[in-house]
């Protein structure tokens, strides 16, 4: 008898996988140091803050019907960075930190763009900060170092990336090159290049290389910060998808869009820059749903994130949160550093004159209430760290006025909102998943196990 059931299950199995449905478009949304509690934050500021959002601010993702969530560690380190976490995505390998597309052997290990375009699939990578950073580049370059753009770069040119976009190209200092020199290379190449996403959506039979309207700048603007006429990651994912529901139609696609500004914002400990950030990416989930209604039997749609960053805490003291406090906040902490600076070259900043900046851009005093402790800080960063010695808080990317954070920090505090870091943590990451064959992606315990699933779903 149990022989015969034995035998029934091999054969339920053999019947299951062989009647599995081939994943033929695969989206992987990658939040770029979002952990958990940042997903859930982003739910509540929205519920709080934004309450003209569909479904009482709720991000389309977090209802998906795969939700789980994965270590993310690197070999050397239980706090992984980007580029060794996104390995772990692309390949379905562990590395050393600053490693990109190889073991912690520096082999080359085949990632999902190279498998995806091995079975003819076309591949997209977009993303909001440089195209050649570390996240992208995992999908597509193999090095022992992060920071040699140029030759992430080269190894792009060479890859079967098919559709690339990002804010720009970055280059190193010393190599004393700019993206126009990448540019030319890309023209040379044979690539479509334009800083223009509707251009971009209708280039047919080419590759396509789509930058944002400022070269200079690593990133595209925070969301919170930008004009109407600033690019954004929904106007790159929706020239991705477009271009792809064109080009791909019939190959299927492997696309990875990485919302990469969420991690610099919660490196400054910012939360509603960090907030923002999310929504964007929710609303770049939005576009490939919309794709997914077209496609249900095909497509698969995957959010998750390399690594959490800031340690985020909900909730510190007394039991409570208060986020509608953080309503007033009308531009990130650097644009606030920049107004500050630029008061500082003026020579003549008065106490009234700071204090009339935190009340119009952080709603300080008349909408958010502080405590007496809290303006005694203020006033002694104000004298000391910003008249006198001009204090910067000097980040991973940013430099901060000190001002500028602790006018945040108290802020994020008024709203029971606490950072523990101004770096990576080992916390687990959240992972969603929707759509064709994605109950197998709750297997999915460690970052690894993204890259191997990923992998085995389009060989053949
Ligand atoms: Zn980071």
């Amino acid at each position: 008898m149990k022989r015969f059931r034995a035998l029934v299950c091999l054969l339920m199995l053999l019947v299951g996988s062989a009647t599995a449905q081939q994943v033929k478009y695969i989206f992987l949304f990658v939040g770029d140091g979002m952990g958990i509690n940042h997903v859930l934050g982003t739910e509540l500021y929205n519920a709080a803050v934004h309450p003209e959002m569909d479904n009482g601010g709720q991000l389309s993702f977090t209802r998906f019907p795969v939700r789980t969530y994965c270590t993310s560690h690197a070999v050397e380190s239980l706090v992984t960075d980007s580029s060794a976490a996104a390995t772990a995505m692309a390949t379905g390998v562990k590395t050393i930190s600053g490693y990109m597309g190889v073991d912690a052997d520096k082999n080359w290990i085949e990632n999902i763009s190279e498998v995806a375009s091995k079975q003819r699939m076309k591949v997209g990578i977009v993303t909001n900060v440089g195209m050649n950073h570390a996240t992208p580049g995992a999908f597509y370059a193999h090095s022992v170092s992060r920071g040699i753009y140029r030759e992430i770069f080269e190894h792009y040119l060479a890859s079967g990336v098919d559709f690339a976009a990002g804010a720009t190209i970055l280059c190193r200092k010393k190599e004393g090159l700019k993206a126009d020199y990448y540019i030319n290379k890309a023209r040379e190449a044979g690539v479509y290049v334009t800083q223009d996403s509707r251009e971009a959506a209708d280039v047919k039979g080419r590759r396509v290389l789509l930058l944002s309207d400022s070269l200079t700048r690593r990133t595209m603007r925070y969301a919170i910060d930008r004009t109407e006429s600033d690019p954004t990651i929904v106007d790159f994912s929706d020239a991705a998808i477009k271009y792809m529901s064109r080009e791909a139609i019939d190959s299927g696609f492997f696309l990875m869009i990485e919302a990469g500004h969420i991690d610099h914002a919660a490196h400054d400990n910012d939360a509603v820059t960090t907030f923002e950030e999310i929504n964007d990416l929710n609303s770049s989930v939005a576009l490939a749903l919309k794709f997914y209604e077209q496609h249900p039997d095909e497509t698969l749609i995957i959010v998750t994130a390399d690594h959490e960053t800031g340690g985020l805490a909900l909730g510190y003291s007394n039991y409570k949160m208060a986020l509608d406090r953080l309503a007033h906040q009308k531009m990130s902490m650097g644009a606030l550093t920049r107004r500050m600076q630029q008061m500082r070259k003026t020579g003549k900043t008065s106490w009234t004159d700071m204090e009339t900046l935190l009340r119009e851009e952080l709603g300080f005093w008349d909408k958010v209430k502080l405590r007496e402790k809290d303006e005694a800080q203020l006033k002694k960063t104000f004298e000391k760290n910003y008249l006198e010695n001009g204090d910067l808080v000097v980040g991973l990317y940013a430099s901060n006025e000190k001002m500028a954070s602790v006018a945040i920090e108290i802020l994020n505090k008024r709203a029971y909102v606490k950072w523990t870091s101004l770096n990576h943590t080992g916390a687990q990451v959240p992972l969603f998943a929707k759509g064709c064959r994605s109950a197998e992606f709750m297997e999915c315990y460690d970052n690894t196990d993204i890259g191997k699933t990923l992998k085995r779903l389009i060989s053949k």
